[in-house]
């Protein structure tokens, strides 16, 4: 990403920004802004993680959609503006804590100079020879002290003010994060989300000994719905998939949005009985009602869902379990969609 950065703002910006359009108006991509920083990326680092899936997209033939781009974006470049959220967290935190220690030096500075002027004013007293002299004693005494008082009032309103700043800039950067976890069209956890809550997930299974259960599924037809009623409604679709999903989990189930039309579900600490109950659930939910297009109001019929799932074995990686929770979704595609597999069985026979 640094390199095209660079790249931006070096001799080759404009060849490559020309580039760009050329490559997106030939792929048939709109120019929009999101689109237009996902190629930069792209062309600026073609053979990066971002380049490979927007080659697999392409390849595919699958549509570039306002989903797509917002998706790309979540996976690949919010990194760099979660970087820099927290370059900008980190100068303000800087600012904040340069201005709390000179408010603290200043304060110490005052009590050491408060210090001597009760040292003066108790030698005075003992010299002092008349009421005049103690009298201003006393009123010198009493000037010190406001202005102690008054600086100790300055530091606490400075400590207070930073106090509640660090505490803004907490609650944003948490939104910040919230916001790189989540996929922009469907609000589900998005596929870094997942990664880390899988690897979490794992990892706690095997020191607890407990229960792990991992479901993928996927929208039955998906490309042909799109290519049927086109990307806005394949997006609405893709919504209301997660809309069930997200009812059917909660905490401390999580429900993601995993690429294009899958999507997967973690049950941590629930039974094969539970968690069969759940996706069953989801697939009748979706399956049964008739969705219509908002344009149009035309009926789309509904759409069905096929899902494999897997329960992890004591030692198991995340990735071998996603494998095995992968391939008993392909059973249920090829035994005919629109049902849920358990992989376990699937791997007794094999
Ligand atoms: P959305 O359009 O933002 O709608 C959010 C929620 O508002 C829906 O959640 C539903 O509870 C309610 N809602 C919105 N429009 C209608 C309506 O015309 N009739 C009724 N009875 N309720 C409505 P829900 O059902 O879970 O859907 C979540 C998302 O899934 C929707 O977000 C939309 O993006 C998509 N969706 C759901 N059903 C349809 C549909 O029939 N056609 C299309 N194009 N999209 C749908």
């Amino acid at each position: 990403m640094a390199t095209v950065e660079t790249t931006l703002r070096g001799p080759e910006a404009y060849g490559l920004a020309r580039r760009v359009i050329k490559e997106m108006e030939s792929a048939g991509v709109w120019p929009t802004p999101l689109n237009f920083e996902i190629w930069v990326h792209y062309l600026g680092d073609p053979e990066g993680a971002l380049g490979r899936e927007i080659r697999r997209i392409l390849a595919a033939d699958e549509p570039f959609t306002e989903g797509t781009a917002d998706m790309l974006a979540a996976e690949y470049l919010p990194r760099s503006r979660l970087t820099e959220e927290i370059r900008d967290a980190g100068r303000v935190l800087d600012r904040e804590l340069s201005s709390v220690s000179d408010a603290i030096a200043k304060a110490h500075q005052s009590q050491a100079a408060y210090g001597q002027t009760l040292d003066k004013a108790a030698s005075s007293i003992e010299t002092a020879g008349d009421g005049a002299s103690l009298q201003a004693v006393v009123s010198g005494l009493t000037t010190a002290t406001r202005k102690v008082q008054r600086e100790n009032e300055t530091l606490e309103k400075k400590l207070d003010a930073s106090t509640r700043e660090v505490a803004r800039l907490r609650e944003h950067l948490e939104q910040v994060r919230r916001d790189a976890m989540t996929d922009a069209l469907t609000n589900l956890a998005n596929r870094k989300a997942f990664d880390e809550n899988l690897e979490t997930a794992c990892a706690q299974a095997e020191a607890e000994g407990g229960d792990l259960f991992l479901a993928v599924l996927d929208i039955d037809h998906f490309k042909r719905f799109n290519d049927t009623w086109g990307h806005q409604t394949g997006d609405q679709v893709l919504r209301y998939v997660a809309s069930v999903m997200g009812r059917v989990a909660g905490h401390p189930r999580i429900a993601a949005r995993f690429g294009g039309e899958e999507f997967a579900m973690i049950f941590p600490r629930e039974s094969l009985i539970q968690v069969e109950n759940a996706l069953e659930a989801v697939r009748k939910e979706i399956g049964s009602r008739s969705l219509r297009r908002r344009s149009t109001d035309d009926e789309l019929g509904a759409v069905t869902l096929s899902a494999g799932f897997a329960q992890r074995r004591p030692g198991e990686s995340a990735s071998t379990l996603l494998g095995r929770a992968d391939a008993a979704l392909y059973a249920s595609k090829h035994a005919g969609r629109n049902r849920i597999t358990c992989a376990d069985p699937l791997d007794q026979a094999a």
